[in-house]
């Protein structure tokens, strides 16, 4: 359960920019929340406030009862690894490592702890279809699997809360589908989804959709 209250973060300039101005969200678990808004309107910024690699300015953001901004960067991290997954636009697969060592290779964004790591890995390829490409590069995969296998690499931590921004940007509209079904089913499992997209495609199948303006959110 995500709960913002009057969470604002402005970048250092001048004058200030204010990314994000007095946000009040609350998220439920097993939502699916689709974040729509213009260019430059803060939608990454509040993503990643929510994915703990950003803090905000001032206001309050707790997650699963945890106020996450009276705590340290070690403690942020730790949250991070076991309880959130992260998949980025670009997919950000290391092109000389396998799918398998890019699954396992998920610390560098989080803190998942070492141990049962490759069978872990196996677990989450298994959960995104993928487990016949373990072996492949990232190269030799197409859209849609290179899109599958980060989302395998943000399930390592087996996060209850999975945050994405633009996921199926770019991928055609059969790759979007397996993306959006895929959702469905971590839905189904209990899985929190907060997705940034631009595509009517992902916002339809959401539960809720939260509009951002100039840094201020309102629902749809
Ligand atoms: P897009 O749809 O183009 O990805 P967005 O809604 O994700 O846009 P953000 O990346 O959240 O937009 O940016 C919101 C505002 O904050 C913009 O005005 C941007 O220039 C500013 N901003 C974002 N990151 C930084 C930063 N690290 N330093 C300074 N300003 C920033
Ligand atoms: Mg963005």
């Amino acid at each position: 359960v995500i709960v913002l209250d009057d969470l604002t973060k402005e970048f250092p300039a001048d004058p200030p920019v204010r990314a994000l101005s007095a946000i009040n969200l609350r998220v439920e678990k097993s939502d699916y929340v689709a974040v729509i808004g213009p260019s430059g309107s803060g939608k990454s910024t509040l993503l990643n406030t929510l994915g703990l690699l950003d803090r905000p300015t001032s206001g309050g953001y707790r997650l699963d009862g945890i106020e996450t901004t009276a705590l340290n960067d070690g403690a942020r991290t730790t949250i991070r690894g076991s309880r959130i997954g992260f998949v980025f636009q670009s997919f950000h697969l290391l092109p000389h490592r396998s799918v398998l060592e890019n699954v396992m290779l998920a610390e560098v964004y989080g803190a998942a702890p070492r141990a049962g790591r490759r069978e872990r890995a196996m677990r989450a390829l298994e959960r995104v279809r993928l487990p016949h490409r373990v072996d492949f590069p990232p190269g030799r995969l197409s859209g849609g699997e290179r899109q599958r296998a980060a989302i395998a690499r943000a399930l390592l931590g087996e996060p209850s809360l999975l945050l994405c921004d633009e996921p199926t940007g770019n991928l055609d509209s059969q790759n979007t589908g397996a993306v959006l079904d895929l959702f469905d089913e971590l839905r189904a499992q209990g899985m929190t989804i907060v997705v940034i997209t631009h595509e009517s495609e992902v916002s339809d199948r959401a539960g809720r959709r939260v509009r951002i303006t100039d840094g201020v959110l309102t629902e749809e």
